[in-house]
This record gives C-alpha cells, sequence and structure tokens, in this order.
C-alpha cells in the first residue's frame, strides 16, 4: 500500500511537471511569434522590433505577394550612406522627429539584413538634391490630385538600370499624424531598398500593404519579418552581381552560373531567394484596392 502511495505521489509529480513543461513552451511559443502574425495580442504597439522580427525568422515562410512583398525595379547601392535632406518649411520639429526615427529604423537593421545601407539626417534644403546617394523629401498636393496616392517616392538617376544615385520622397500635405507619418517614411524609404507595393498581402504583414487614410498608417512602423527577408535577398543578388563584375576571369567557372543569373531582370536569382516567389499570386485573393 504504502509503495502505491509513493508511486501515486510521483506519479502525480511526474504529471505535474508534464504540465508545467508543456505551459512553458505555449508561453515560449507565444512570446516567439511576430506581431504582425499575432496582431490580437498586441494590438496596443503595432511596432515590429528587429529583434522579435528574428527570433521568429522560422516561423512561417515568406511568400511573395502573401505575406511578402514584391520586389521593385531599383535599390541604392550596398553599403550607401544615403544623405536625407528635408525641403525648408514642409515639416515641424516634432514631424521631422518622427522621419528621422523611420531612418533609424531601416539603418539598424542595415547590417542584419546585408544591405549596409545607412540614413543620414542632412538637414534642410531649398530644392530637390540630385548628388550621389542623396534622397529628398518634401510634402506635395498628391491625393487631391491622384486619388490612387497619398505618397511616392521617386527616381531621380539612377547607375546600370537599378542603382539608384539620387531620389525624393513626396508625402501629402495631409499626412500629419505622427504615426502614419512615420509609417508613410517607413514605406517609401523601403521602395529605395528594393521593395515594391504589396497588393494581396494581407493586414499588418508588411510595410509595403496599401494605407488605409490619408492620415493613418497601414498597422506597421517597421518592417515585419517578411519585409527583412525581401532586403535581404535584394541585397544577396546585389553583392552577386558586384561580384561577378569584379571577380577574375581566372574564377568565371565558379562565378558563371550565379552572375548569368544575377544580371537578369532585377538583378536577382531566384532560386537563392529566402523568399519564395508565387507564379500567380492573383490566386491567393483579389486585388485589395488599397491607396499607397
Ligand atoms: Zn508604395
Amino acid at each position: 500500500m504504502l509503495q502505491l502511495v509513493i508511486n501515486r505521489q510521483r506519479l502525480f509529480g511526474v504529471l505535474f511537471l508534464f504540465i508545467a513543461s508543456i505551459a512553458l513552451a505555449v508561453s515560449q511559443e507565444r512570446s516567439f511569434a511576430s506581431p504582425g502574425e499575432s496582431a490580437n495580442s498586441r494590438k496596443a504597439d503595432p511596432r515590429l522590433t528587429p529583434h522579435s522580427q528574428t527570433d521568429s525568422r522560422k516561423a512561417q515562410a515568406c511568400v511573395t505577394n502573401r505575406n511578402a512583398p514584391p520586389l521593385g525595379p531599383y535599390h541604392w547601392p550596398a553599403d550607401a550612406n544615403v544623405t536625407v535632406y528635408f525641403v525648408s518649411n514642409m515639416f515641424t520639429a516634432k514631424q521631422r522627429v518622427t522621419l528621422l526615427d523611420a531612418m533609424k529604423t531601416w539603418t539598424a537593421v542595415s547590417e542584419e539584413v546585408g544591405s549596409g545601407v545607412r540614413f543620414i539626417d542632412a538637414g534642410e534644403t531649398e530644392r530637390r538634391m540630385t548628388c550621389r546617394g542623396c534622397l529628398t523629401v518634401g510634402r506635395r498636393e498628391i491625393y487631391k490630385q491622384d486619388q490612387h496616392h497619398y505618397a511616392f517616392f521617386h527616381l531621380m538617376s539612377q547607375d546600370e538600370g537599378r542603382l539608384l544615385v539620387s531620389a525624393w520622397i513626396d508625402l501629402d500635405f495631409g499626412i500629419t499624424n505622427p504615426e502614419a507619418l512615420e509609417g508613410f517614411m517607413a514605406h517609401e524609404l523601403a521602395h529605395g531598398l528594393g521593395l515594391w507595393d504589396c497588393e494581396t498581402c494581407k493586414k499588418k504583414l508588411t510595410l509595403m500593404n496599401a494605407f488605409p487614410g490619408i492620415n493613418q498608417n497601414n498597422g506597421l512602423l517597421a518592417p515585419s519579418r517578411c519585409d527583412l527577408e525581401a532586403v535581404r535577398d535584394v541585397y544577396q543578388g546585389e553583392r552577386l552581381v558586384v561580384a561577378a563584375r569584379f571577380q577574375a576571369a581566372s574564377r568565371s567557372d565558379a562565378v558563371r552560373g550565379d552572375s548569368q543569373s544575377a544580371l537578369t531582370s532585377t538583378g536577382m536569382d531566384q532560386e537563392s531567394l529566402s523568399v519564395f516567389v508565387l507564379s500567380n499570386p492573383d490566386i491567393y485573393g483579389a486585388i485589395w484596392g488599397g491607396i499607397f
């Protein structure tokens, strides 16, 4: 009988430890889920932190036009120091701080994603800057003239058909709310890092979602896990192109396979991408019809 009691106590002890370990595992799993994929649990703060994205990188495959944005035709060169000018009298001091926050967000992940691209505050300007590595940010009446857009990223000049030399961003005068402004700025800066608008991605899965209103963000103020993966792909491709150009002919056998594919279209070798590209994104849902 005593043996039976001891065995029961051991059994309860083992059961308790088992249940406790399951509970711990569940809480850890929840804490590792990215905010974009568990919006309900973190509604109070839509901002994504780079660390939470890193932890959950393997959680779910990034698929273009489903939870990852498509890639655009251009980007800043790898390791570029982009000097950012603000058109005089367009932004209040508080708004400038918000815009700088978006620049800091992308600069902070530059090593993690392999872009090496840093955004540097260059102060105010009276005109659009055309210098190499220069980005000018201003305001314009956009929505009243084009009711499909609230903001634009404009290419001014480029090298080699894909590398930005200079560009400017236009934000509508109506974007005044700090969190809206930060969201738009983070989105427009992402265009310069090779990301394109995602019309079929579900809400809050990418910075490249449409915006619900002129003075609202799209639910994110910083790149999602899949945004980071997409930028990583852009710059892996870019570095392949650069490496292929400078590697000696004696190593051409090793390089040729990469360089030929890397030099096509937007400079990406599809098989090397960590973001899986769907051939027919439209099957995952109707065009969202949002405004970018
Ligand atoms: Zn856009």
